[in-house]
């Protein structure tokens, strides 16, 4: 699960984390009044108007504007309210922008260049993030000195430039690790405290809501100031993923997601506890247990085929789940072919073949016509097979459509034909 930044921001503020104060808005009329109460009391009034999309790139898009006046806000709302966003991390078409977040603005110190990198002068931004590292088995701080809209440029043509620190699983982030990556970043003076607190207070963070991800990107200096002669440390822009099994636990996080963020199908397949995952090839997958279905998807690719999907009906669907299942696969319009690869252990495969009669007796294309259309191929093995197979036998003539495999490649080499895959 996602949270908007809007909502980050909170999260982060609620861990002492330094963010300048925002509002949300979804309407254009009313922005100006924010725009006044946000920038109250600045000598130079600026606030940052950005849209809240479950997709990063938004800078870049033109859907993070800093504004300088209430008409400027006014503008940059009325664009970001009545155009789709489009980057690199949206689908093609764009996203659709509900809510503004209109926000205080900082300065940005700049970077002089340093006869070390030899880059070229820039903003004192900088990437901060905590995340999974499976390869490790570690949670692990990652952190960047060339922080902000390019951060992914950075990593792919510097990977150096990209800090990795692992965290320990029982003590975590320690402070000496906080303050090495705070010095190998460039932080100076009381600034090191500074980036070294947000860090600690990341890492706890990142524990105590079960996140997967927690990215702080751009964190900024400020210029100096009299109070503050080596600049303040603030968080500007922060993104979080949660495990999903930690939402039982996480209330006020599950609370806070957002329909918004999934498709129908997702909706409808966490409705009837299947895992459903859309890929973006033309082979439908029903598939019982996550390790099958990861061998399923491998098989299918061995032999040339991309599979559509990742579904998992566990081990204990119903027949009324595998009748869903059915309909989230075929709501897809790319499938052309499903293959359904079940082994029977706690779930019985004439359960399963139920399931899959009823499902082609009821399943209604857009047209209104009754009964699937695309082929499918289903492998069936363990408990209950021989009376799964005679079930499907029975009702062959209710799924013309269907072929039974012997096996898994058998079945992979069949779907793949049927969708015409070249051997
Ligand atoms: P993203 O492109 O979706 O990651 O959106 P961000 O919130 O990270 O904003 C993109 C860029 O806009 C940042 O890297 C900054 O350079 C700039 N930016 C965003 N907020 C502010 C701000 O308050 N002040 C200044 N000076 N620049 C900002
Ligand atoms: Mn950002």
């Amino acid at each position: 699960m996602k949270i908007h930044e809007y909502q980050a921001r909170d999260l982060l503020a609620s861990f002492g984390i330094p963010v300048p104060p925002g509002q949300v808005i979804d309407t254009v009329p009313g922005v100006d009044e924010v725009f006044r109460q946000i920038t109250a009391g600045q000598s130079s009034p600026m606030a940052v108007v950005k849209a809240q999309v479950h997709a990063g790139g938004r800078g870049k898009a033109g859907f993070v504007r800093l504004v300088r006046t209430a008409d400027e806000a006014a503008e940059a709302a009325g664009f970001m309210l009545s155009n789709r966003m489009i980057s690199p991390q949206t689908p093609p078409e764009g996203l659709e922008v509900q809510r503004l977040l209109v926000a205080s603005a900082v300065e940005i110190a700049d970077r002089a260049p340093t006869a070390k990198d030899g880059s070229a002068p820039g903003k004192e931004e900088f990437y901060l993030a905590i995340t999974v590292d499976r390869r490790i088995r570690r949670n692990v701080l990652i952190a960047s000195r060339y922080g902000g809209v390019d951060i992914e440029q950075v990593a792919h043509d510097h990977p150096d430039a990209i800090i990795k620190e692992p965290l320990d699983p029982v003590l975590g982030l320690q402070p000496f690790q906080a303050r090495k990556v705070a010095f190998e970043l460039g932080f100076r003076g009381r600034q090191v405290p500074q980036a070294v607190d947000v860090m600690l207070k990341l890492a706890r963070l990142f524990i105590a809501k079960d996140c997967s991800l927690a990215e702080i990107n751009p964190l900024v200096i400020t210029p100096p100031t009299p109070e503050a002669t080596d600049g303040r440390v603030v968080a500007i822009d922060a993104k979080f993923s949660f495990d999903d099994n930690g939402l039982f636990r996480q209330r006020e996080l599950a609370a806070m997601a957002d329909p918004e963020e999934f498709t129908h199908a997702e909706r409808r397949a966490h409705e009837f506890n299947l895992s459903y995952i859309p890929l973006s090839g033309n082979i439908g997958c029903l598939v019982n247990g996550a390790g099958l279905a990861m061998a399923t998807m491998d098989i299918i690719k061995l032999h040339g085929g991309e599979p559509a999907n990742f579904l998992d009906v566990g081990g204990s669907a119903s027949e009324q789940a595998v009748t869903e299942a059915f309909g989230i696969i075929l709501s897809d319009e790319a499938v052309q072919g499903v293959l359904v690869n079940i082994f029977g252990g706690i779930m019985r495969c004439d359960v399963i073949a139920q399931g899959i009669i009823n499902a082609a007796r009821n399943y209604r294309n857009p047209d209104g016509t009754v009964g699937f259309r695309v082929p499918l191929v289903v492998r069936l093995e363990g408990t209950n097979v021989e009376r799964g197979r005679r079930l499907l036998e029975e009702a062959r003539r209710d799924i013309p459509t269907m072929q039974a495999a012997t096996d898994l490649a058998d079945a992979a080499r069949k779907v793949c034909a049927a969708v015409c895959v070249e051997p």
